[in-house]
């Protein structure tokens, strides 16, 4: 039996820790059902706009059930564990049948009871509010738009070329998937998204046309929560300086574009374990690089040239290698102290100096793009799994960078 009704979950623990409760009462739904393996077991699933895929609450656990109010419409059931009240709202009549029937199978009198097991109540329950799509042909997408509760999107292969604008409004989609299409560009918005965890934009054109506006990925809120990000088979030159900002990005893929060099800001994102950057024009890896404890990485078919150690200097004094002006020396203490910086806090040619910085070899942040060697180094001595074209040699050149006469000397 299913009960629509209004339901405030309160967890008693927290009332224990004297955090109040705050008082809403959500559309729910509360549905009755026996355990498919024991007959003799029943429970209670719980639905709710919040909670879409349902708590389930053993009959069992009920502690008390309080019916005192029940000719208003109200009745809580308390339950051991979890330490939760059920505190219902509803109309009286389909109230008192579901206590009726909760009476019943707590009592054991249920001979002639007819409950539907746990399977078929939580499909019902997801017809109500899906939260995972697929689309495999145009004519599939939903005539009233896509739902709101959408948590899993997959539109792959459909040779879109534009970024569909309603996928903006769903808040709750965490994972993302528009591989095989023909999408140029994302809008700025996207970065608004709150929830966005995987994003697949596997064999697209981004880049295709011209420099790609990259707002849609350094969003204050996609950046918090992204922890893969799927960018191969694209048309991509360059990725932006301030990717630094994905502070929660663990896989990175970008095989199969048009990549010269990375951003040594990359470095700077401690969360990063997989990185694969196969099939691109890479002659060099920045020597930040260094600083991510990769469990995997594939640099196999790029354009790697030997390294040969010899000092590429720029215009810059030797005086300024060895004492920094006053703005390389406020701007490596925000660096080092990771102190976070945007174009609406600071000046942005300020911005800018600090997401070129680049990191030497000891893990301090340079400023001073001036002195450079490109050093051979044994990818095997840095990373886990290393995928490579040529597996006797994993030796590539980093372009290193040194923060002082010290760690030059090294
Ligand atoms: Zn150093």
């Amino acid at each position: 039996m299913k009960l629509q009704c209004q339901i405030e979950v309160i967890n008693r623990v927290h009332s224990s820790l004297n955090i109040r409760s705050n008082g809403k009462y959500l559309k729910s739904t509360l549905a009755l059902g026996k355990e498919p393996k024991n007959e003799n077991e029943y429970f209670i699933l719980h639905f709710s706009s919040n909670n879409k895929n349902g708590t389930k609450y053993k009959l069992k656990s009920i502690k008390q059930v309080f019916v005192k109010c029940i000719n208003e419409g109200k009745a809580t059931i308390r339950f051991e564990e979890p330490p939760h009240d059920l505190c219902i709202k509803c109309e009286v009549i389909q109230l008192k049948s579901f206590m009726r029937l909760l009476k019943s199978c707590i009592t054991g009198d249920t001979k002639d009871l007819k409950l539907s097991n746990l399977s078929s109540l939580a499909i019902t329950a997801n017809n109500i509010a899906p939260t995972k799509l697929t689309i495999h042909d145009r004519s599939e997408f939903p005539a009233k738009g896509l739902p709101r509760t959408l948590e899993s999107l997959h539109i792959v292969g459909l040779k879109l070329c534009n970024f569909r604008r309603d996928i903006l409004l769903l808040s709750h989609l965490v994972v993302l998937d528009l591989s095989n299409n023909e999408i140029e560009k994302i809008p700025p918005e996207f970065g608004r998204l709150p929830s966005i965890s995987e994003l697949y934009l596997a064999n697209n054109c981004l880049g295709v046309k011209d420099q790609i506006d990259w707002r849609w990925l350094l969003g204050v809120q996609i950046t918090k929560k992204l922890k893969l990000l799927d960018l191969s088979g694209n048309k991509i030159k360059e990725l932006p300086k301030s990717i630094w900002k994905l502070q929660n990005l663990i896989t990175l893929k970008i095989d199969n574009n048009n990549l010269k060099r990375l951003p040594a800001s990359l470095g700077r994102i401690n969360t990063l374990r997989y990185l694969t950057v196969s099939q691109n024009s890479l002659q060099s890896l920045p020597c930040g690089l260094m600083q991510c404890r990769l469990d995997y990485i594939d640099l196999s078919a790029n354009m790697f040239v030997p390294g040969n150690g010899t000092l590429k200097t720029g215009n810059y004094s030797q005086w300024e290698f060895y004492v920094n002006s006053l703005v390389h020396i406020a701007s490596k203490v925000v660096l080092n102290k990771k102190l976070f910086y945007a174009p609406n806090i600071i000046p942005r040619t300020l911005v800018e100096l600090l997401d070129n910085a680049n990191i030497c070899v000891c893990g301090k942040s340079v400023l001073n793009h001036s002195y450079f060697i490109i050093k051979e180094f044994q990818l095997k001595d840095l990373y886990r799994v290393v995928v490579f074209n040529n597996n006797h040699s994993c030796a590539v050149g980093f372009e290193c960078y040194f923060c002082s006469p010290k760690c030059f000397m090294k």
